[in-house]
């Protein structure tokens, strides 16, 4: 299991998914950056996500909020009070600091024993101006959805919007959280993809029940294996502050089930509470919308496709070359997903106009398709390489292409191959895709 999770994270930084942040000075508190794939993986699983709620979805519009809000947003929220807050033992052996429902009675580092809980609040404190003092203090945001509520009345007058409505946002949030761990699972700085669903509260139920099917769908829709994901309902007693049912939405990691997702019933508790704190009143005609939240951080998402699309194949899956492997590589992330859609690749590197015949390719795919250009090695090894990040296609250009002007067109997951004639290419790889 270690073992499994030790692939994918030596995998992840050998192919340019993910970097640890500040490496040459040894690496920074669990921050990651998304390398040339990992950033082309993460930007198509917003859009997958962006694109199912609000080109498959009726009524649900876009929102951008800002980082920083007024820190009464956070009073209103009940994220400055004891509400947001994790509780923290420390060892009085090795001064370790843990999350106290992590661990049971001992300190899982020494053994020693360890202090009462403390509340610890996990928001970022910033300063806001060139005063460090009180007055200026604020909290990178904790959660986005909270510029969803304040600009409710803008989205829903500018809009006019009916409810039932939703508002879909994507952007980053921090915690400080006290045992960051598990690779880019639990991190400091994250990003979400949110979506706020105001309904009447009569429907509340209703819609919770629906939202919690769709986001599950969601994800087999994009390959991820069914034995590998189920929904767990929050039982009343974990419940967060804000919450009246949760599911989480879980995804069976190297380490565990673990939650991807949180569907929420939040009741009228935003826009209510926004409403006494800020004055505006925030109802419906005469009511407080109810809200069923569906939030799934970006990089958690990234991590269960990348565990689920990882596929080793001992011995190979060729049975012609004699070449030298032990075990294949790989990525077997769904079409939409894949950070490489298509590979052009010269037959043989040695000859000039095979490899002017393959850039002049390139160069036609490469502003409709995100593709790489690859000439060095064999072209078993390419193919494997390719393989190995989940390029879709690979388009060989060999000595027939110049007497028939076609390409070979090779499908990464059936491996088979045909020959398409150079002025079809583009259209026939859209179709695919
Ligand atoms: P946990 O219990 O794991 O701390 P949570 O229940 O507090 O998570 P939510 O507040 O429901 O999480 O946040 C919604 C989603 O945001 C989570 O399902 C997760 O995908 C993502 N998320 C939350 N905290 C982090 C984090 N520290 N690192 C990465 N993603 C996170």
């Amino acid at each position: 299991m270690v073992d499994s999770m030790q692939k994918i994270v030596s995998f992840s930084k050998r192919r340019g998914f993910v970097f640890a942040s500040s490496e040459i000075y040894g690496g920074f508190g669990s921050c990651y950056d998304f390398g040339p794939l990992g950033v082309e993986l993460k930007n198509n699983i917003k859009k997958a996500w962006w694109d199912e709620m609000t080109k498959k979805h009726d009524d649900i519009v876009g929102l951008d909020a800002s980082i920083l809000m007024s820190p009464k947003v956070w009073k209103a929220s009940g994220h400055l009070t004891a509400g947001f807050a994790d509780e923290l033992v420390e060892c009085k052996k090795c001064h370790h600091r843990f999350r106290k429902d992590f661990i049971k009675e001992k300190c899982p580092d020494c053994g020693g024993s360890l202090t009462k809980p403390k509340k610890f609040n996990l928001m970022m404190k910033t300063f806001v101006g060139p005063v460090e003092d009180e007055a200026s203090v604020t909290y990178l945001r904790p959660e986005t959805c909270q510029g969803i509520y304040t600009n409710f009345k803008n989205v829903m007058q500018t809009m006019r919007m009916k409810i039932p409505f939703g508002v879909a946002q994507i952007g980053k949030a921090f915690r400080n959280e006290i045992n960051p761990k598990d690779f880019i699972y639990r991190t400091r700085e994250f990003e979400q993809m949110e979506m706020q669903w105001f309904c009447e509260p009569k429907n509340a139920p209703k819609s919770f029940n629906y939202w919690k099917k769709e986001r599950l769908n969601w994800y087999l829709n994009l390959g991820i294996k069914k034995a590998n994901l189920r929904a767990k309902e929050v039982p009343k007693n974990e419940l967060p502050h804000y919450a009246k049912r949760a599911v989480d939405i879980e995804y069976k990691f190297p380490f565990g089930w673990k939650e991807i997702e949180g569907i929420h019933n939040r009741g009228d508790w935003d826009l209510s509470n926004h409403s006494k704190h800020s004055k505006e009143d925030l109802k419906y005609e005469d009511y407080f919308p109810h809200v069923i939240e569906t939030s799934v951080g970006v990089d958690r998402s990234l991590f269960a496709f990348l565990c689920d699309a990882y596929t080793e194949i001992k011995g190979g899956r060729t049975k012609t070359t004699q070449s030298a492997k032990q075990v294949e590589v790989m990525l077997k992330l769904d079409k939409s997903l894949a950070p490489i859609k298509a590979a052009v690749l010269p037959l043989v590197k040695n000859k000039p106009e095979i490899v002017k015949k393959a850039k002049q390719i390139y160069n036609l795919l490469k502003p409709n398709f995100v593709c790489q250009y690859d000439e060095s090695g064999s072209i078993g090894r390419r193919y494997r390489r390719q393989d190995e990040i989940g390029t879709l296609f690979c388009i060989t250009i060999d000595f027939d292409s110049f007497k028939k002007d076609d390409v070979t067109v090779r499908n990464r997951d059936t491996m088979k191959q045909k020959r398409v004639k150079i002025k079809d290419l583009t259209e026939c790889l859209r179709k695919q895709l």
